[in-house]
């Protein structure tokens, strides 16, 4: 064996399960394609519960220290509803709270932390293909011997070349939300307060929500004078997809229309690329076999609309890292995991499939479950289940979803 781990991908998964287990002594090479780190547009903004696993992963306070900000508040807004404003810290079980980043520079961190605790890091190279089976290889360019290890990660992303070769089976939900990202900078701070008097030093993630235009804007600070804005809407809401500069305008009316105050744009401007991507779930089921695994996005990609990858990313990082940390052999140990794995993302699935449905989809049958919804959401908030404090443990049963419909 050349190693014991070879993780293909150096992004928040790879890097924090090399940070997890170098400390232990296990022999670790991790292949990272960019160099330097792009703006791909990914996630900035991690949940209160990705916030509890990132301490019991140990990266809680590296990131805080070198490139992130906590954010206490999450301020939600909807037109003819009162303005709801939740203090995080006060309300969630881990009593944690956001945290927000740019997401290059929290990718630089981890990598430069998992060298540091001694994980080898080839930069700028791709892997071309893994081969499965005993042991399992890498194999990087025009290589064909290959380097072997104990265990193969695949940690590379939800677009993975890797995984179909090997003979995992991608899933697909059908295109429903679009998602585009934006940065803005300047003199404009989307974690201000917008509602009630803000405590000293707090910030918020401001979540504007428009049910009749089917579209929806989370904005947040991620760096000082440096924002990122999403406008999530249904693909049938607007008549073209909004990607690329030429669409910038038309999605600074569009976020404005959703409830983003004009002022945002008035001090700050657009900077660096502006995409949009097709937010619908892509998965593999039991994401194990013969010697290699999957984690973060390669495993699954939830939809970005609810902000949950980074959180879910690290879930992976923490499941598989016990389960290898439990037991010597790998093999057993990764099947273990891609067991773990299956059991919360499809929580998680049938929770943000519920979201969807009662949030965005088209009509008058939807409209009339929107208001019928809405109504007793006003008399009785805990039907709405708290994914934003517990992740996938935020019941998604059929109760939860009949009580979250308004239908009992
Ligand atoms: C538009 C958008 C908005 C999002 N917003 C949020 C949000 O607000 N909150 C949230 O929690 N999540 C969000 N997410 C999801 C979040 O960004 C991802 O879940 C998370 O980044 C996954 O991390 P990863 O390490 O699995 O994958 P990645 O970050 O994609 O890392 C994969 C790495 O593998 C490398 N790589 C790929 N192929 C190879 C190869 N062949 N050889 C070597 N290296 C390779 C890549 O260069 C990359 O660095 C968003 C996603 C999108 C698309």
């Amino acid at each position: 064996m050349n190693y014991d781990l070879i993780i293909v991908g150096g992004g928040l998964a790879g890097s924090a399960l090399a940070i997890a287990l170098a400390p232990l002594g296990a022999r670790i090479l991790i292949i990272e394609h960019q160099d330097p780190f792009r703006d791909r547009i990914r996630g900035e903004v991690l949940m209160p519960w990705g916030s509890l696993e990132a301490k019991r992963l140990g990266i809680y306070n590296l990131l805080l220290k070198s490139c992130a900000i906590e954010v206490a508040y999450y301020s939600r807004f909807r037109p003819g509803a009162a303005a709801l404003v939740r203090d995080l810290v006060a309300t969630t079980p881990g009593n944690t709270c956001c945290m927000t980043f740019p997401h290059p520079a929290m990718q630089e961190v981890l990598l430069a932390e998992a060298a540091a605790l001694g994980a080898e890091v080839r930069r700028g190279e791709a892997v071309a293909a893994v081969t499965p089976g005993e042991p399992a290889r890498v194999h990087i360019g025009s290589d064909a011997a290959g380097l072997s290890a104990r265990l193969v990660v695949l940690a590379d992303g939800r677009d993975s070349r890797l995984r179909t070769p090997v003979g995992f089976e991608v899933k697909r939900d059908p295109e429903q939300l679009i998602i585009a990202g934006m940065i803005l900078e300047g003199e404009t701070d989307c974690s201000e307060f917008l509602a009630g008097s803000a405590p000293p030093q707090a910030s918020t993630i401001n979540l504007f929500y428009d049910p009749a235009g089917g579209r929806m804007v989370i904005a947040m600070r991620i760096a000082p004078g440096r924002n990122r804005i999403y406008l999530i809407y249904h693909k049938d809401a607007l008549p073209k997809r909004l990607s690329g500069r030429h669409s910038v305008e038309e999605t600074i009316r569009q976020l404005q229309g959703a409830g983003a105050p004009g002022h945002w744009f008035e001090r700050a401007q657009q900077v660096g690329p502006f995409a949009s991507f097709d937010g619908s779930h892509r998965w593999v089921g039991r994401p194990y076999r013969d010697g290699v695994v999957l984690i973060g996005d390669a495993a699954a990609a939830t939809d970005p609309t609810w902000g949950r990858g980074l959180s879910r990313t690290l879930r992976d990082v923490r499941l598989l890292r016990d389960r290898l940390i439990a037991d010597t052999n790998w093999r057993t140990a990764a099947q273990a995991y891609a067991d773990d794995h299956d059991d919360f993302y499809g929580r998680m699935r049938r929770l943000e499939a519920m979201e969807t449905t009662l949030l965005f989809e088209r009509g008058e049958e939807a409209d009339q479950r929107r208001r019928r919804a809405f109504a007793l959401f006003a008399q009785d908030p805990s039907r709405i289940p708290d994914a934003t404090g517990l992740g996938p443990e935020a019941p998604s049963d059929d109760v939860a979803r009949a009580r979250y419909f308004g239908e009992i």
